[in-house]
Formats: C-alpha cells, structure tokens, sequence
C-alpha cells in the first residue's frame, strides 16, 4: 500500500458493503440501449447513476441531454474541482447502458437478478460496465469521506449510448466537452490480462459496419422450374463472403491491410511476455472440441487479436428454416462486422473492401454496399506521467504489476475526446477478466478484482496528484 493512504484505504474497504449494493440496484435496471422497448430503463439508470454520483460526494451532478438530439440516451456528469487550478484535471469515463441479454434460456440466473456464485456476480452489465461506474464512486466517496478532498480535480462522465457505438458521441463533446475537459482520461472499461492480473491497455482495434445486398432476379422464382440455369442470390452471396478469408481464415481481400502497422520491437517483446495458454483461451471462447482457431498462422494469437484486422458476417437476411419453400431467392442481405487494425486508414480500408464486393460479385449478380458507422484504431506510447502513475497504482490494487495490453475491441469515446483536450493520455482499465464473458450469457465479475480495482481508482487519484507538474506541463 503507498504509504499515507491506510486512512482511505480503510475507508473504503467499511464502504465495500454499500458499493456491492449499489452496483446490485444498478445491474437490476436492464438499461439496453439497443432494444427501443428499454428507452426508459435507459432513462432510470441515468437517474440511478446521477444518484450515486450525487452519494460519491460529487457536485454539478447532471443528467446530460443534446439539444440536437434529445431521444439520445443520456449520459450523467459530476464534478470535484476543489484540488486548486495546479492541480491536474482527471476525467473519469464508465458507460451505464448494457448489450442485450443473448439466449435468456441459457443464464444460469436470470440476467437481471444479482446472483453470487464461487466469489462472482452474475448479471447484465455487473462487469461492463456498471462494476467501471461503482469503482469511480468507491474511489472518489472513500477519498471525500476520509480527508474531505481529492489530491486531483476529478470530473466523471458515465455514458448511456456505448453499447450501440456512441452514435451521439460529437453531439456529446460539442454540446458539454469544455465541461468535461481534463489532462487525463481514466476510462474503466477493459479487460485485465487474468483474474487478480491486472492491465492497462494501449492500443485498441477501430470498427466499421458494412451491409452487402446481393440481387440476382427481379422477384422469387420456382426452384423446379428454373433452377440449374438461373442463378439464386443466397448461393451467390454464399461464394462472396467465401472469397473474404483465405484457408486459414485470414482477410483475403486485396488492399484491405497493406497499411495495418507492423509491430515495433518493444511492442512484439511485450506481446511476448504475455504467455497465451491456448486451452484457457479455448475454453473462455467456448470453442468447440475439434474447432481450430483462424487467422494467419505468421503471427501469434494475441497479434491476431489485438494488431490485425478482421471482417466477419454476423447477420443475413434470409428466408427463415421454417417457411422455407422450394424457391431461388432474388435478395439476400449480409451485415460485415470489421475490426480494424492499428494503422489502418478506415476509408480506404473499406474502399478495398467495396471494390473486392463489386469485382468478386459471382454470376455477374447486382451488388450493393452501404458503410454504417466506423472508426479508426487507437493507440498510445506505455509510457509518461500518466502510464507511470497508472502502474503504480495497480501493482499497490493488485499487488502486481500491471500488463501493457492491446483489446481487439473498440471504445469510440476515446478517440475523439483525447483529440479535444489536446491528445490528453488515455488509461484504459477495467474490471473485466477473461471469464467475465461480457455481452454473452451468464455476464460476471470477479468481487475481489471489484475491490482491487476500487483500491487502484483511490490510489491512481494519489498518483495523479503526484505527478501534478509533469500533467499539467502543457498548458498554456
Ligand atoms: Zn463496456
């Protein structure tokens, strides 16, 4: 423990019992931003939110709506800035909305009922990410309740839309960004490297959606009458998805890569001193028995994972099993998942991607690409102030030193509000561990990582403030 901080240690640990609870009441709110039908749970784990931020001991605690687009569901701020104008600006970032809850039959407890099995906590949203909001008011509440004050300005923002890929994240920083600005951008919301092994990670894979409509006829026609020389859209949209990997199961598209980052010597000796247990990795997947796993077999697993891109069907439009009909279908439409690699420019990324489409259209078939949302990957050098004071907070939390890790996933606030606040550091931390299996069934955290992780937040803050000057090095 760094010396001098018993007393919010303490306190914290007499907390923990109000925390666990909190973050029970807020888990049984099922806030899915993507089901409309939940707008207003959405709402109420707003107003719950804004209520624990308000208990943290918080000021200006508000429920942020955009002018420009009030259905937007809100995220909540609060603020401490009584650490005096030399002290560094901390915001906080944590996302109250969850993903939708997947096979309801195969919880093992119902998703939105805190149930404690084996020292986790099972339910929607109890590790993403409502464990990241209960941590920032553990932290901040012991702080303000053993010493009255915080050794740095905190400013916390708890989003509602993340889980749906922040479509109103520009709105967000235009309409309250100078509110929200700070120095350093702590954003709790990732994955350790293992239970009670912790990490921050440095770099995040960018995304981009793609929908494919493929067209052969003018309407359905009889499988009998016509078919053998009349093509049908769902073989033709068939050979087009299979021409996008290669027999590894690597992206086959020409171009799609040519500008995906190749590692730097430090970046491939910390990707190797991450031992990858393969059976451990197969079952956290649930990766058959007989399954082999893809990519290209010229880089490790964690490099596929974190450092190339991906472009994976997660959706078709197709005739379901059950009104199938001895009919050549005229239109199927796929949805393209991409994941994008540092490096990678998304534009001309999905630029190769289209001409691949078109080029590849078996049966001369008519072929339509829409781009959906996109952003680009996101890195930052492990090293300065901010990183410094992030590991010695963790290895006092977790009594271990911290892993540099990359996350094949992608978290659009950090881009963005990194660049408005003049390419603030970003550390990305969380509470998550490899079985927490957020957005599948059966979602949990690991309570004793949930305490570590408070204590980190509580020490981080003391960190920060030690690190004053260098922080706030570059202001004006
Ligand atoms: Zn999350």
């Amino acid at each position: 423990m760094p010396d001098g901080l018993h007393d919010v240690a303490a306190t914290l640990a007499e907390q923990l019992p109000d925390t666990r609870r909190w973050l029970e009441q807020l888990v049984r709110i099922p806030s899915i931003s993507a089901l409309p039908d939940h707008a207003d749970d959405v709402e109420a784990s707003a107003l719950a939110t804004a209520d624990l931020l308000r208990e943290a001991g918080l000021q200006d605690v508000e429920v942020l709506r955009l002018p420009e687009a009030p259905q937007a569901a809100p995220a909540v701020t609060g603020a401490w800035l009584g650490a005096g104008e030399q002290a560094p600006t901390v915001l906080f970032y944590a996302h109250h909305d969850v993903q939708p809850v997947g096979t309801a039959a195969r919880w093992s407890s119902p998703p939105f009922t805190p149930t404690e099995r084996d020292g986790r906590l099972y339910a929607r949203g109890a590790a993403d990410d409502k464990a990241g909001i209960l941590a920032h008011v553990a932290a901040i509440r012991a702080w303000l309740t053993a010493r009255g004050s915080l050794p740095v300005n905190v400013k916390v923002v708890i989003e509602g839309e993340e889980e749906i890929g922040s479509p109103h994240l520009a709105a967000l920083l235009a309409a309250h960004g100078p509110r929200l600005r700070a120095e350093v951008i702590v954003l709790t919301d990732l994955v350790n490297w293992q239970v009670g092994w912790p990490g921050i990670t440095y770099a995040l894979r960018g995304m981009a959606d793609v929908t494919v409509t493929l067209r052969t006829l003018r309407q359905p026609v009889h499988s009998g009458m016509w078919g053998g020389a009349v093509p049908d859209a769902l073989t033709a949209m068939v050979r087009l998805l299979a021409t996008l990997h290669d027999e590894h199961g690597a992206v086959a598209v020409p171009g799609f890569a040519d500008d995906v980052r190749v590692p730097s010597s430090p970046e491939r000796a910390r990707l190797a001193a991450l031992e990858v247990d393969e059976e451990a990795l197969r079952h956290d997947a649930g990766l058959l028995d007989g399954v082999r796993l893809v990519g290209d077999p010229d880089h490790g697993v964690l490099e596929r994972l974190w450092m190339q891109p991906t472009i994976t069907p997660t959706a078709m439009d197709v005739t379901p099993v059950a009104q199938a009909s001895n009919t050549l279908l005229a239109q199927v439409r796929a949805r393209l998942s991409c994941r994008l690699a540092p490096g990678q420019d998304p534009q001309r990324a999905l630029g190769a991607l289209r001409a691949h489409l078109h080029a590849a259209a078996p049966f001369g078939a008519e072929i339509e690409v829409a781009l959906g949302q996109h952003n680009a990957a996101w890195t930052m050098e492990p090293s300065g102030p901010a990183w410094d004071a992030a590991v010695a907070a963790m290895t006092a939390g977790y009594g271990r030193e911290p892993a540099a890790l990359g996350c094949g996933g992608s978290i659009p606030f950090v881009e963005p509000f990194s660049a408005a606040f003049d390419g603030a550091p970003c550390l990305l931390v969380g509470i998550e561990d490899p079985a927490s299996n957020a957005h599948g069934e059966d979602e949990s955290v690991h309570l004793e990582d949930l305490t570590r992780a408070c204590l980190t937040e509580a020490f981080l803050l003391a960190e920060l403030g030690q690190r004053a000057e260098e922080l706030t090095a570059g202001r004006p």
